[in-house]
């Protein structure tokens, strides 16, 4: 089971409802952290999360409503005694500027940090993208049953939309094992591994006794204005967490601030054939009312949401 928990929802200036962003994805032992606003850490105890327990945090740019609780996170993993690597990873430009932001004299450590920085770098040039160069979403982590994708997006500096991606497991096919009758034990292990097997002289492949479950993929689109290479990246995603920064009467401030709108957000949803929508990063002037931010999305995507903060949702 995949859990995500809306640790902030809030655009470039809190309120006392939604707090700066932050979103974490929980899965098997890994806590991954996309994103760390202001305040992140007081949500986690909030959400009644240890926050020492991320193992990863994906940062998607630089601007501080995404990273200026990076320092106070730190400190904290500092004093409980965090011991393991803390994988960060961020686009282009990501190391020296968290490199030159950890060398506070105030943020102390006694572990390992390893910044990579990841996702296409093509997409991010004036040049390209005039010239409407689509690059790949890059897978840069791998698991045995998870992996990691980024992507550029377009929001003034380097920025990436990120893609967690559970692989579908092989299955047996308990119709056909029935009818196979071979018997349960070591030799059904070898077929759930792909591997073909031989029982009483026959031979058994894998291929015909067995299934794959599709690929599940949870994917983040935050802070980018619309390109080319969201809906291909985000493509078949069993949940869609995307920007939501303006309506559609802002589209213009929306296009000129490299942001998204509602509607927009539902047009990736449904071009890209994902299964639910949450929209998050809701700006300050939408607080005491998102009935029409989550109208203007459902109009073209019917399965959406908007993300409250401390809100979870498995997948
Ligand atoms: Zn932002
Ligand atoms: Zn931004």
């Amino acid at each position: 089971m995949v859990k995500i928990t809306f640790l902030g929802t809030s655009a470039q200036i809190p309120t006392a409802r939604r707090n700066h962003p932050a979103v974490l994805l929980t899965y098997e032992g890994e806590n991954i952290l996309v994103d760390c606003g202001e305040g992140t850490q007081r949500q986690f105890r909030k959400s009644k999360l240890n926050p020492c327990k991320v193992t990863r945090i994906l940062i998607t740019h630089r601007h501080g409503d995404h990273v200026f609780g990076l320092p106070g996170l730190i400190s904290t993993f500092d004093l409980s005694g965090y011991n393991r690597t803390l994988y960060i990873y961020g686009p282009r430009g990501i190391k020296k500027f968290l490199d030159e932001f950890l060398a506070l004299k105030y943020v102390k450590r006694n572990f390992q940090i390893k910044i990579e920085e990841v996702g296409g770098t093509q997409g991010c040039t004036p040049n390209n993208i005039q010239k409407n160069i689509v690059t790949r979403g890059r897978k840069f982590f791998e698991a045995k049953d998870f992996y990691l994708e980024a992507e550029s997006m377009e929001h003034g500096i380097p920025t990436n939309a990120y893609a967690f991606v559970k692989k579908g497991q092989r299955r047996i096919d308990r119709a056909k094992l029935k009818k196979s009758k071979l018997p349960s034990g070591p030799l059904l292990k070898k077929l759930k591994e792909g591997k073909d097997i031989s029982y009483e002289g026959k031979k058994y492949l894998a291929k015909n006794l067995t299934y794959s479950e599709p690929d599940r993929k949870v994917s983040f689109v935050i802070d980018t204005g619309m390109n080319k290479r969201i809906i291909p990246f985000v493509k078949d995603s069993e949940l869609l967490v995307c920007e939501s920064s303006y309506d559609e009467k802002l589209l213009k401030k929306a296009d000129e601030h490299l942001h998204l709108t509602a509607k927009q957000a539902g047009e990736i949803a449904k071009k890209s054939k994902s299964k639910k929508l949450i929209l998050t990063h809701i700006s300050q002037r939408y607080d005491k009312d998102i009935k029409g931010l989550l109208a203007e999305a459902k109009k073209v995507f019917k399965n959406s949401s908007v993300a409250e903060d401390l809100d979870s949702v498995e997948v």
